[in-house]
């Protein structure tokens, strides 16, 4: 067995076990696949939201405190675009912008999303692989008591208020996973392949919706191991546990775990939830990420659980 463990993640809660696992292995050994379901184009812009929060957060340049977006942001673009009646409902800070531009001029000239990427975070020198899960355009769709909403349209506009009957991933059956992820999802010597704890149903399901990567998930033997978002049966942020309820769903550890299904050898329930039950072998720990030690906690006891399902 090698040390690789790779994690399908989205943004803000998912970067925040990645960067406990750059912390407590070799970094190097860390594959993030990340969601690009939430990927829209705003003002000419191509912008991907979670990868670019990966990008920040292990590069040591997240707004902690804002829980997204860059440290130390300044935002004269948004005051000269609100001057000129321009749409402000995104906030794009201006050193935000350079990575859009730069992404947007290089997408433009043909490059592929994910060799973007990985200038971006060598550049940073980020050790950790960063791989969108894939390169083909995904969308993500809310079916809402509004009508069908653009997944930047829900989550940012209208702040998740609609309610949500159904999601759908535009793009997602015909999509090619990126160079890198079947790779990584097939590599039967690494210790552990991680959900981690983002939002089932808008950032993991786009990225379980690419036949290929859901295929990889099903065949490997490798254990695989989700993080519950739930802490104390509640999202720590973000619009999880409304959603869940608005899809008739039970907001637990135990409907997180029935959701993933047959994909998981095991789950990591937060230690203040409701006893679950589970068919699923499972553990418990404090999963409240707040500080670095908290991110090397829940890490630690992810990988644990994984370890424990070899036998
Ligand atoms: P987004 O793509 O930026 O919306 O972020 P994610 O989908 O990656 O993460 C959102 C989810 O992360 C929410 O369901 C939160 O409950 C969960 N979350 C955020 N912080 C924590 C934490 O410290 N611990 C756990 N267990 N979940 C968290």
């Amino acid at each position: 067995m090698t040390g690789r463990v790779t994690v399908l993640t989205g943004g803000v809660g998912g970067a925040k076990l990645v960067l406990g696992l750059c912390h407590s292995m070799k970094a190097e050994d860390v594959t993030a696949i990340v969601n690009t379901g939430d990927d829209f184009t705003h003002h000419g812009l191509a912008i991907s939201p979670d990868i670019d929060t990966l990008l920040y957060t292990l590069a040591g340049k997240a707004n902690a405190a804002q829980g997204w977006g860059r440290e130390g942001e300044s935002w004269t673009f948004m005051q000269a675009l609100r001057s000129l009646n321009g749409e402000d409902w995104f906030a794009l800070g201006d050193g935000d912008l350079a990575l859009h531009v730069l992404r947007t001029q290089r997408l433009g000239e043909g490059e592929a999303l994910s060799s973007i990427v990985a200038d971006f975070a060598s550049a940073w020198r980020i050790a950790a692989k960063i791989l969108p899960m894939s390169n083909d355009p995904v969308a993500t769709r809310v079916q809402s008591d509004e009508g069908e909403l653009e997944f930047q349209q829900y989550f940012v506009k209208r702040r998740c208020e609609p309610a949500v009957r159904a999601i759908r991933f535009e793009g997602a059956a015909f999509a090619k996973a990126a160079p890198g992820v079947i790779e990584a999802l097939s590599d039967e010597r690494s210790r552990a392949i991680l959900i981690a704890p983002s939002n089932p149903f808008l950032s993991i399901d786009p990225i379980l919706a690419i036949p290929s990567i859901r295929r990889a998930l099903t065949e490997t033997t490798v254990p695989v191991v989700a993080v519950s978002p739930l802490v104390g049966g509640a999202a720590v942020k973000g619009p999880t546990a409304k959603l869940m309820r608005e899809l008739g769903l039970e907001v637990s550890a135990t409907a997180v775990a029935r959701h993933y299904g047959e994909l998981l050898d095991g789950v990591l329930i937060d230690e203040r939830d409701p006893p679950a039950c589970l068919d699923v072998p499972n553990a418990r720990a404090d999963t409240l990420m707040n500080t670095i030690d908290d991110r090397k906690r829940v890490a630690h006891a992810a990988l644990g659980l994984a370890d424990s399902l070899r036998g």
